[in-house]
């Protein structure tokens, strides 16, 4: 054996979560036979939320001891770094995946859902900014347990003009941005389309978001204006639609598949929430096979939701030993590799070289 064989037969290897060879994914970023005869591989997987490490290891475990018996037990070790659409390129931000999360109607859960994707992937160890386009109903901050004003920070332009970029607040390791830091908690506020496009593009494009794997925004129930200017300002990595398992929020989700359609943005599935012996389980589920879309897990019903974004502690669901936290981590899982996945199915176009 040596460094080459060990490579080539490594990257031959399918991953057990995406159907292409570790080679064709460029995951194998290194793989060695030290002097001593131990075949050492590591793995770079394409986000900190992958599920199968575990099988990984195991195959390249029985590919070593297979093709070279006798040979030391191989050494697999794992890095991560999070592949991207580059979502905010258009509009000069670092963000590698813009998420957006929405629902038919309200109530469903969406920005409970919303905080907890965000946290869950900051615990499997991913930058993340949560940014609340929820305008009319901001919950964001409340859920969070974040008060206070973004500062403006003043940059300076390519030109070397001065630019004032709004600082998001950062609350237990995720940037935040809501309406709700700007307005008094009983203020209502009314906004025309026009404005409600410039205050959005506010939020995006003269936001400081530093680097990012993945910025969740929270939008709206069902009007697709929102999601409109979104579309047209980033190349988001798709849409996630919560709803309930009733049947009548079913076809609110139906409703919210169609608008994404229009407006562009792919859907990377259905999140069931409140799932359990109120509502039932399984109705999100049917409906992602009818609607020929990816089904992305199911978050129970549980009071310790409800209690902990009333306390503005939802970042302690990850931290708890909480019935809710294992699911949730699943569907941050399932949702972080959908984003992997379509990836591929959609490979970004060259860019053009400028001669
Ligand atoms: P939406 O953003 O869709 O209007 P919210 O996220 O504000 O919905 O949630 C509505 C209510 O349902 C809140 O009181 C929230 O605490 C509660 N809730 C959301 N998800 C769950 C869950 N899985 N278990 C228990 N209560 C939940």
């Amino acid at each position: 054996m040596n460094s080459t064989d060990l490579k080539s037969s490594v990257s031959a290897l399918y991953d057990p979560e995406i159907n292409r060879t570790f080679g064709e994914l460029g995951m194998i970023s290194k793989a060695e036979v030290q002097a001593n005869g131990t075949p050492v591989v590591e793995v770079e997987l394409p986000t900190p939320a992958y599920p199968g490490r575990e099988r990984i290891s195991q195959a390249i475990q029985s590919l070593v001891s297979q093709k070279w018996p006798g040979s030391p037990a191989a050494q697999v070790s794992f890095t991560w770094m999070v592949r991207g659409k580059d979502s905010g390129g258009k509009i000069g931000l670092r963000i590698k995946n813009v998420i957006a999360v929405g629902s038919g109607k309200g109530g469903v859960g969406k920005s409970t859902t919303s905080a907890m994707l965000a946290y869950g992937l900051k615990s499997f160890g991913a930058k993340v900014g949560l940014m609340d386009a929820d305008v009319y109903g901001p919950s964001i901050p409340h859920l969070c347990g974040a008060s206070g004003q973004p500062e403006m920070v003043e940059h300076r332009g390519p030109d070397g003009q001065v630019v004032p970029r709004i600082q998001p607040i950062e609350k237990n390791g995720v940037k935040l941005l809501s309406m709700g830091f700007l307005v008094k908690e009983d203020q209502a506020v009314i906004w025309r389309g026009p404005m409600l496009h410039k205050l959005l593009t506010q939020f995006l494009a003269q936001t400081d978001w530093g680097d990012l794997d993945y910025l969740i925004i929270d939008l709206p129930p069902g009007t697709g204006d929102v999601s409109l200017t979104l579309s047209q300002l980033l190349g988001l990595a798709g849409a996630v639609i919560v709803c309930t398992p009733q049947k009548v929020a079913l076809l609110d989700a139906v409703k919210a598949i169609s608008m994404f359609n229009q407006v562009k943005i792919p859907v990377l599935g259905i999140v069931e929430n409140m799932t359990g012996e109120i509502f039932g389980r399984g109705g999100a589920k049917d409906q992602a096979v009818k609607s020929n879309i990816p089904f992305l897990g199911e978050i129970p019903i549980n009071a310790s939701v409800r209690v902990l974004g009333d306390e503005g502690r939802i970042a302690d669901l990850f931290k708890e030993d909480s019935p809710v936290r294992e699911p949730m981590l699943q569907v941050c899982q399932t949702i972080a590799m959908q984003v992997a996945k379509s990836l591929l199915e959609t490979p970004e176009l060259p860019s053009l070289e400028i001669l």
